[in-house]
């Protein structure tokens, strides 16, 4: 074992605070990461809250990391020490249920092993995630990190970034296709740049107009407010794709009018409300309403080097460990441009 820094939630109110977490010893198929970078999810913030469920305190969070490997297990293959690597949302699934044999772990039968607030199957202990110096996981869920993508900015990718590029896939977005990111926040943007890179005619539609600047400058060619009525008449039946990354409770009836006749609206924004769809928002141009979770391994690192391809990454702020409970609540505002980075050797 070994014992780390790392800043964790003591309670679903209190602020998070300096600790250290044991890891556990380097097995033969695992990898040992020392954390460079980790991004600030909401979900993180929705978590240690407990707006998810309970949860077993103290808890480190955070799943978009990305480091250096200090140290591989005897039959490890994939990665060697001094590899830039990442991990995301999943360290772990069954590996046998069809969706883990198809690059689905996601969607695991048995359900995959979350980074944080998962129970390692290793051990039996809760995983505690990347706010944190280092980490020990199997070396089939750390992904390659492409050298031409900087460290310190590259984090958000691993959840952010496979949030949109797994249904932008999924849905074909692509030449041709006309796509609406709704919600131009950590997820929103990143998935108007890999919209963009696939070839597809990229909208954002945002509360107000104020990022419309940055909408155009992440490769989008509209920016619509969606405060204002006339959005959605102008809009009325003319996107094939809409992925809504917004987190709470919005007009489902409104929005499934802008998709045409076999458009697909995807949540990937997880309200804790339910939302409210009129069947004939669906009906008469036979509309689909759908979910995506994250990504498989496979396709995750497929993203990872798209990224690098296309010299896509996300607008980052850097931050230190003691910024953390601050970083939350400008979070909570919709106060970042767009996705907080902690700099893991401000864990020291
Ligand atoms: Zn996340
Ligand atoms: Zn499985």
């Amino acid at each position: 074992m070994r014992t780390v820094n790392a800043y964790a939630a003591p309670s679903a109110t209190g602020p998070l605070g300096r600790t250290t977490i044991e890891r556990r010893d380097v097995g033969p198929k695992d990898v040992m990461i020392e954390i460079a970078y980790a991004g600030i999810c909401h979900s993180d913030i929705h978590t240690v809250r407990g707006d998810w469920g309970p949860v077993r305190y103290p808890l480190v969070v955070g799943h978009e990391i990305v480091g250096t490997v200090s140290a591989v297990g005897s039959e490890v293959t994939k990665h060697q020490v001094g590899d830039r690597v990442g991990v995301g949302c999943m360290v772990d699934s069954c590996g046998e249920c069809e969706y883990c044999l198809r690059g689905d772990e996601q969607y695991c039968a048995k359900g995959h092993t979350q980074t944080y607030h998962g129970i390692d199957p290793t051990d039996g202990t809760i995983t505690q995630g990347g706010y944190s110096q280092a980490v020990v996981v199997t070396e089939d869920f750390v992904l390659r990190v492409p050298e031409n993508l900087e460290l310190e900015k590259v984090a958000p990718l691993l959840c952010a970034g496979i949030s949109l590029y797994s249904p932008l896939r999924h849905w074909q977005a692509g030449p041709g296709k006309k796509v609406a990111i709704v919600g131009l926040g950590g997820l929103g943007h990143v998935g108007v740049k890999i919209a963009a890179a696939l070839g597809a005619e990229v909208t954002v539609l945002s509360q107000t107009t104020s990022k419309k600047d940055d909408s155009l400058r992440f490769g989008a060619t509209a920016h619509h407010a969606t405060t204002d009525p006339e959005t959605f008449t102008q809009l009325k039946s003319s996107f094939d794709l809409i992925v809504n990354t917004v987190s709470a409770k919005i007009d489902m009836a409104a929005h499934l009018g802008l998709l045409k006749v076999d458009g697909t609206l995807v949540n990937v924004g997880a309200p804790a409300e339910p939302l409210e769809v009129p069947a004939f928002a669906l009906i008469p141009a036979r509309r689909s309403w759908a979910g995506s979770s994250i990504g498989g391994i496979r396709e995750t690192q497929e993203m990872l080097d798209f990224c690098a391809e296309h010299g896509i990454l996300p607008e980052t702020e850097l931050i230190s460990a003691d910024d953390i409970n601050d970083a939350y609540e400008r979070v909570l505002k919709s106060d970042v441009r767009y996705r907080f980075v902690i700099d893991a050797a401000t864990f020291a």
